[in-house]
């Protein structure tokens, strides 16, 4: 059997298994296209499009993808990425984009925490430390805007990020889906 196939087969199997379980996860994947690339390390979605790279899928257990595949589904169903064009009207750059992404995914995860998901060690979550960030002291439970608000005032903090409105700060904002630069989940 190929490679493309027996991904394909097992992607399938998985959202089989979210039909069943989660079915308002599954109406928000079932509207996206699917495209298998290597572009992307592991899952995201981006505009409508489920993007997925087929190595990921091979190598993936059934269960870790399904919590990948429901966590991208939860960025839908909470509108990250327009909750995101809000909040960049007001505080732009790539670095926002970043934290912006941080945020959205620390809300997602609580909520799937809060279903009794048991998720893998690389979802992110309040109380660890994930590269640069330090979320030990999160609170739980916390819009995405919250935690924006906290990791800003953390990242000015550090002397990583210029306040809000400062002339230095002029870099394009860069997020097109929520789990554009990288899907940590
Ligand atoms: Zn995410």
């Amino acid at each position: 059997m190929s490679a493309m196939i027996e991904a394909s087969l097992k992607l399938h199997k998985v959202l089989e298994t979210i039909k069943v379980d989660f079915p308002r996860f599954y109406r928000a994947l079932n509207k996206c296209a699917v495209q298998f690339t290597e572009e992307v390390p592991r899952v995201t979605i981006d505009n409508q499009v489920l993007k997925l790279n087929p190595q990921w899928i091979l190598d993936t257990g059934m269960h870790e993808m399904r919590d990948a595949l429901l966590h991208d589904a939860l960025h839908l169903l909470l509108c990250h990425p327009q909750r995101y064009q809000k909040v960049a009207r007001w505080i732009r750059g790539a670095k926002a984009g970043e934290l912006f992404n941080v945020a959205a995914d620390l809300e997602a995860n609580c909520q799937l925490d809060d279903q009794g998901l048991v998720l893998p060690p690389h979802f992110l979550l309040p109380g660890i430390q994930y590269e640069d960030y330090d979320l030990r002291a999160m609170p739980w439970g916390r819009t995405a805007e919250e935690y924006f608000g906290l990791l800003l005032r953390q990242a000015v903090e550090n002397g990583g990020l210029a306040p809000p409105g400062s002339p230095s700060d002029e870099s394009d904002c860069c997020l097109e889906g929520v789990d554009s630069t990288e899907n940590k989940a």
